[in-house]
């Protein structure tokens, strides 16, 4: 009777994940998915503890349980958005971290001397996947955090390629072997480590978003070959809604970049995130008052507000939906245009305006705006530099060569507003700024977008 009771609360966990991952796709329902998903985690936890045969150690269970759960909600509620991407990355890797300390639980605990090859392979698939996922969210996060730069040394990727295939190798081994050598099963996790180190380290420049997804992915097939051993349905399925769902983001942040994935792994691009400006000096610079700012924006017919990670720094989202509700009051068409991966972590800008309530179909993806720019009369470019670098679309020798951008150079006018020249997350000059279209709103993206909202509202 209890399995059947298992199985059914199983089957509610998983339809739930199913429903929740749908709801995500819209800003409207995905709060409410996110609940959704949660309850049913919760559900699939309880069913497991107190309906799964020989599940002991209760106190033991629930002193993690309480633990993890008062960790998480502190670090969940205290985080800045801007420390957000860190986060995520420091809660991915803990995913990763489990599936791997299953794996070697379950191995140490069997007996293969009557075979178990394929579980003995399962288990190690999940510890290799399940630790390169914790070990490179861990040098994600330090990278978001601006603690680690890009690490390149000659000779990398075949080194890469020759801890990785030592890990694989090894794990094959002891999958044939009759009995267990937890002596092993350590190498192959110590391999495992610093392959995941290895493997993000160099990763530099605008493609940290691809490694995020695709680490992403990882601990879910992590977590789904946890469930294979387990033979634990909710736990399979749940795994593997996150590892197909992060391997499609994987595959849209690639075609946002313009790269194919094996470019990103093995390419090591770019120069250390977050570094200052190159030193090429292109021109003149020109400011703008805010005042001027005001009337530009006030008599133009159409405006592109471009929002980036400069955005988030400065929590300006309620400001500038503000200037965009006044604008709109005043009679000018004002969109936003939105890069795939502008901000620090996919969908960041996205959350960042449903945050301040701006209406989605305000929101228009890059393609869509791009085909706008032609006939618009002032981009305001808030806190965004990489997505808008049109040397992108020119300069071969640039690390962020071949990304699409958003075209605001071909818009009329272009206001950037941002504190200094200094360089965004890849590290490389901004031609845009010194373009003759282009005038810079100097100063902390709030305080400006305040002095434009009294500005405009005085005209
Ligand atoms: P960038 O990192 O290119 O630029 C952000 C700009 O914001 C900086 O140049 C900075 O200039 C400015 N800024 C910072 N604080 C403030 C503030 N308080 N007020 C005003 N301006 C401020 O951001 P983009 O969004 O254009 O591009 C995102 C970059 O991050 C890409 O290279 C992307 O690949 C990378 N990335 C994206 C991830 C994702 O998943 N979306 C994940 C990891 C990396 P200044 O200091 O002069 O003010």
């Amino acid at each position: 009777m209890e399995k059947y009771i298992v199985d059914i609360i199983y089957l509610i966990g998983s339809v739930s994940f199913i429903l929740g991952l749908k709801m995500l796709s819209h800003p409207d329902t995905a709060r409410r998915g996110n609940l959704y998903a949660a309850a049913g985690m919760i559900l699939a936890i309880l069913g497991t503890i107190f309906l799964e045969p020989g599940i002991g150690n209760l106190i033991w269970i629930f002193g993690g349980i309480v633990i993890g759960t008062v960790v998480g909600w502190i670090a969940a509620k205290r985080v800045k958005m801007t420390a957000m991407p860190q986060m995520v990355s420091l809660f991915n890797g803990m995913g990763g971290a489990c599936a791997a300390v299953i794996s070697i639980v379950e191995y140490t605990k069997h007996d293969f001397s009557h075979g178990g090859a394929a579980l003995v392979a399962i288990i190690m698939a999940g510890l290799i996947i399940g630790t390169v996922s914790f070990t490179g969210s861990m040098i994600a996060f330090g990278k978001l955090n601006g603690n680690i730069g890009d690490k390149v040394f000659p000779g990398q990727k075949f080194i890469n390629l020759v801890i990785l295939l030592a890990a694989v190798g090894l794990a094959t081994y002891l999958s044939m072997q009759p009995v267990a050598d937890n002596m092993l099963l350590y190498v192959v996790l110590g391999i495992a480590v610093l392959y995941g180190v290895m493997f993000v380290m160099p990763i530099g420049g605008a493609d940290m978003p691809v490694v995020i997804s695709l680490l992403n992915s990882f601990t879910g097939v992590a977590a789904a070959f946890a469930g294979f051993v387990y033979n634990n349905q909710v736990m399979l399925t749940g795994g593997i809604l996150v590892g197909s769902a992060g391997t499609i983001l994987t595959i849209l942040m690639c075609k946002a970049m313009n790269r194919s994935l094996f470019n990103v792994i093995a390419g090591a691009f770019g120069t250390a995130g977050g570094a200052v400006g190159g030193d090429k000096q292109q021109g003149t610079v020109k400011e703008i008052s805010a005042s001027d700012a005001a009337v530009l924006l006030a008599y133009s017919k159409k405006v592109f507000i471009v929002p980036g990670y400069g955005l988030a720094v400065a929590q300006a989202q309620h400001t500038c939906h503000e200037l965009e509700k006044l604008l709109e009051e005043k009679g000018v068409e004002v969109k936003y245009a939105i890069h795939p991966v502008a901000g620090r972590m996919p969908g960041h800008m996205n959350v960042l305006l449903a945050e301040a309530d701006v209406p989605y179909d305000k929101l228009l993806e890059m393609e869509d705006a791009n085909g706008e720019m032609p006939n618009t009369d002032v981009s305001i470019i808030i806190g965004a530099n990489d997505v808008v670098n049109p040397a992108a679309r020119h300069d071969q020798s640039s690390p962020i060569y071949g990304m699409p951008i958003l075209d605001v150079d071909k818009s009329a006018n272009v206001i950037i507003m941002k504190r200094s020249m200094a360089a965004g997350y890849a590290g490389i000059d901004n031609e845009l700024f010194y373009y003759p279209n282009n005038r810079m709103l100097f100063g902390d993206a709030k305080a400006s977008l305040q002095k434009l909202v009294t500005e405009v509202k005085a005209l």
